[in-house]
């Protein structure tokens, strides 16, 4: 399937009405009906969520999908979540963002030079879409990668960088993904592998604060 468009703002319409995965068609809907306690009063948004920032990016951060009480609930990646907690404020003291929280849509969020998007549009059970569901969902990154052309990608995340993998045959086999990785896709875009910032890797302490901006410094021009 490829897609014949050219605005990101159509791209985000085509994705947010997508239905191609009925798995997670039926488990974004149960998520957003069942809702979470400390929730219950929110409107989960409970559809596929589009990447989102500037337009201009000369940075692009790929993650997993969206979180099932974080994007699947306020409608924008990793706003809402453990994950963007860990995020944001990493962003902000580079320079990519205008505050260290990301809350809900209209929190007055606005990346600078960043835009941020994922392999997978829609909530995942237990944080695992199918390799079936990822290839589904591929040509919406392809687009997004089409029109914004950055010239860095950052993988976050093994399933990012898989997924990135098959998107540019230029990333060479003998690759691996490991934190702080940098590997030339073609003559002017660059591959960056980070840790993803998920609960399971900063309580861990396999992603530290300084590790991830470690990243960030690498990036920032
Ligand atoms: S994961 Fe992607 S392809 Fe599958 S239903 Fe969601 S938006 Fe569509």
């Amino acid at each position: 399937m490829s897609i014949n468009i050219e605005n990101l703002d159509l791209l985000e319409d085509k994705i947010i009405t997508c239905k191609k995965c009925s798995r997670l068609v039926a488990w974004r809907e149960e998520v957003a009906q069942v809702k979470r306690k400390a929730f219950l009063k929110w409107d989960y948004w409970g559809k596929p969520v589009p990447g989102f920032g500037d337009p201009r990016a000369r940075v692009m951060v790929v993650g997993l999908a969206p979180g099932a009480h974080g994007s699947n609930r306020t409608g924008r990646m990793f706003t809402g979540d453990g994950s963007g907690d860990f995020l944001f404020p990493a962003l902000f003291n580079a320079g990519f963002a205008n505050q260290p929280n990301a809350v809900s849509l209209d929190d007055g969020l606005i990346l600078n030079d960043m835009f941020i998007t994922a392999v997978c549009r829609c909530v995942p059970p237990g944080n695992r879409p199918t390799r079936d569901e990822i290839q589904n969902c591929k040509n919406y990154l392809v687009k997004e990668i089409q029109i914004i052309k950055p010239k860095i990608l950052v993988a976050l995340g093994k399933i990012a960088f898989d997924g990135l993998r098959g998107i540019f045959p230029g990333i060479k086999s003998n690759c691996l993904f490991v934190h702080g990785a940098v590997y030339p896709i073609n003559d002017h875009q660059t591959l960056v592998c980070s840790y993803h910032p998920s609960r399971q890797n900063t309580q861990t302490g396999r992603l530290t604060k300084e590790m991830f901006a470690q990243i960030w410094n690498k990036v920032s021009l």
